[in-house]
C-alpha cells in the first residue's frame, strides 16, 4: 500500500456538466473532510454513497462550489485504497481550484496513469488490464472498443493464465521427476511429455494468432499500396480515403512523400500508406521516397498491389507480384472502367495465394468488394473473427513469441532425449515470459513507460 495520497482532475479539460477531482490513498477521506461541509463528515458516511455539501477553503470558510462527493473505502475501490471523488460544476477554474485545495491540505498531484498504476500495484488488475484501460480510451471503432472492454475485464489475461497453468503443471511434473527419480515411470512419461509439449505449442500458437488480431484491432493495420507508376495507387488511396489526399498526376514518379491516412474499413482501422512506387531511381529526392516506400512495404501487415488492368502485365508487375507470395496481399486490378486486358488467371500465375479484386479508382466501382476482401484476408471479417476477441499490444506479442520459442526449444530438447533439467530451463523461461504479460517480475522502467502514456487522473 502506498503511504501518500494522490489527487488529480479526472475529467477532461474544458467546460462540461461536471468535473471530478479524484483522491486516492490513506489520507483521502481526511483531506476531503477538511474542504467539505455537509450534514455529516465524510469519515462517517457509508462507502459507495454520494453526499451533497459545499466545498470550502478551510482558511477562510469561503464557499467555492456545491459538490456531490463519493467515498469508496478500501479495498472496494478502483485502486484498493480509500478513494474520494469530488463532483464539482464543470469548468476549468472550479476543478482547478478544488484540486489546489486538496493539494494544500496534503495530497500530492498524481502522475499520469498513477491511479491505474496503484490498482495494478495493489493487485486489483494485472498489467494487461491496466494497458487495456488505455485501449478503451483510444478505441476508434466499435469492435476495437468491445475488444478493449474484454481485455479490460481480463479476458486476454485469463487466456494467458490458462496456458500458463498448463505449463506450470508440466514444469511441476518434470521437477518431481528430477527430484525423485525413483517415482519415474519412463515409458509413460516420455511420450506424455512430448504430447503435452506439442499441445502447449499449439495453444500458444493459437493465442498468438488471436493476440495478433487483437493488436491489429487496437493499433490499426499498417497497409502498403504498391504497384508500378501510373497503375493508380494514388487514385486508389484517394478513393478509399474519400478525399484528395495524395497528389494524383500523369507524370510517373510524382508521389514522393509517403502519406499515411487512418481509414476505417468495417471494424478495422487501416493505416494506409501511399508509396512512391517500388522501383529503382536515379533521382535522389525520389530515392528517399522509394526507401520509405520499401520500409512501408516491409512493415506492412497488409499489401494492396495495384495493377493497371487496362495494360498487359509488365515484367515489373510480375516481379512485384512474385515478391508478395509470403504476405497478406490483395491484388487490385484497377481501371475496370476501361477495356480489360489483364485476367485474374494471369495474376494468379505470379501470385496464386492472393485474392484479385477488380476496381475502378476513378468511378468507385468494386470498392465495396475490395473492403470485404481486406477484412477477409486479415481474418477480421465479422464471421471469421474470434468470438471473444480482446485487444493486445506489441509488448504482449513479443512476450508470446518469446514464450513460444522457449516451448519449441523445450520440445526439440525433449525430442532429442535431453535430460529433464535441460527441458526445464526452457520451460521456466516460457513461464517468465507469460508472467511478464500479466506484469509479474516486470522491470520498473517497462511499467513506467506503459503508464507514462496515460493521462493524469486515470
Ligand atoms: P500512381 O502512379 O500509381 O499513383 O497512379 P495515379 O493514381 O497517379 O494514376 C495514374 C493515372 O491513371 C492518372 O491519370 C489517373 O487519373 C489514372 N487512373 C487511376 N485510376 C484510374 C481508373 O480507375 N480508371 C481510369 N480510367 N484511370 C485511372
Ligand atoms: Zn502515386
Amino acid at each position: 500500500m502506498r503511504d501518500d495520497t494522490i489527487a488529480a482532475i479526472a475529467t477532461p479539460p474544458g467546460e462540461g456538466g461536471v468535473a471530478i477531482v479524484r483522491l486516492s490513498g490513506p489520507e483521502a477521506i481526511a483531506i476531503a473532510d477538511r474542504v467539505f461541509r455537509g450534514r455529516t463528515p465524510l469519515r462517517s458516511i457509508e462507502s459507495h454513497r454520494l453526499v451533497y455539501g459545499h466545498l470550502v477553503d478551510p482558511a477562510t470558510e469561503a464557499v467555492l462550489d456545491e459538490v456531490l462527493v463519493g467515498v469508496m473505502r478500501r479495498p472496494r475501490s478502483f485502486t484498493r485504497e480509500d478513494v474520494v471523488e469530488l463532483n464539482v460544476h464543470g469548468g476549468r477554474l472550479v476543478a482547478r481550484r478544488a484540486l489546489e485545495l486538496v493539494l494544500k491540505e496534503g495530497a500530492r498531484l498524481a502522475e499520469p496513469g498513477e491511479f491505474t498504476l496503484r490498482a495494478f500495484l495493489n493487485g486489483r488488475i494485472d498489467l494487461a488490464q491496466a494497458e487495456a484501460t488505455l485501449d478503451v480510451i483510444r478505441a476508434e471503432t466499435e469492435a476495437a472498443l468491445l475488444a478493449a472492454g474484454r481485455a479490460l475485464r481480463g479476458a486476454f489475461g485469463e487466456a494467458v493464465r490458462a496456458v500458463r497453468a498448463a505449463l506450470l503443471r508440466l514444469v511441476t511434473r518434470l521437477e518431481v521427476a528430477v527430484d525423485y527419480p525413483e517415482y519415474d515411470e519412463p515409458d509413460v512419461t516420455r511420450a506424455e511429455i512430448a504430447a503435452e509439449l506439442e499441445a502447449l505449442v499449439g495453444r500458444l500458437r493459437a493465442l498468438r494468432g488471436e493476440a495478433a488480431l487483437g493488436r491489429l484491432l487496437r493499433d490499426g493495420v499498417p497497409t502498403a499500396i504498391v504497384g508500378r507508376p501510373n497503375a493508380g495507387k494514388s487514385s486508389l488511396f484517394n478513393a478509399l480515403a474519400g478525399e484528395e489526399r495524395a497528389i494524383v498526376t500523369d507524370v510517373p514518379g510524382t508521389t514522393r512523400d509517403v502519406l499515411e491516412v487512418r481509414l476505417v474499413v468495417g471494424d478495422v482501422v487501416l493505416r494506409l500508406v501511399d508509396t512512391a512506387g517500388i522501383r529503382r531511381s536515379d533521382d535522389p529526392v525520389e530515392a528517399i521516397g522509394i526507401e520509405r516506400a520499401r520500409k512501408a512495404l516491409r512493415e506492412a501487415s497488409l499489401v494492396l498491389a495495384v495493377v493497371d488492368g487496362a495494360r498487359p502485365l509488365s515484367p515489373e508487375d510480375a516481379a512485384l507480384l512474385a515478391e508478395l507470395r509470403e504476405r497478406s496481399a490483395i491484388v487490385v486490378l484497377n481501371k475496370s472502367d476501361l477495356p480489360s486486358v489483364v485476367t485474374p488467371e494471369a495474376v494468379a500465375a505470379h501470385l496464386p495465394s492472393a485474392p484479385v479484386v477488380r476496381v475502378s479508382a476513378r468511378t468507385g466501382a468494386g470498392l465495396p468488394a475490395l473492403r470485404a476482401a481486406i477484412l477477409r484476408v486479415l481474418g477480421l471479417s465479422p464471421e471469421a473473427r474470434p468470438e471473444a476477441m480482446a485487444t493486445a499490444n506489441a509488448r504482449h506479442l513479443a512476450a508470446l513469441d518469446a514464450a513460444l520459442e522457449a516451448v519449441e526449444a523445450a520440445r526439440r530438447a525433449a525430442g532429442a532425449g535431453a535430460p529433464e533439467d535441460a527441458v526445464l530451463v526452457d520451460l521456466r523461461q516460457a513461464l517468465r515470459h507469460l508472467g511478464a504479460i500479466l506484469g509479474e517480475d516486470v522491470d520498473e522502467t517497462v511499467i513506467r513507460t506503459i503508464f507514462s502514456d496515460f493521462c493524469v487522473g486515470k
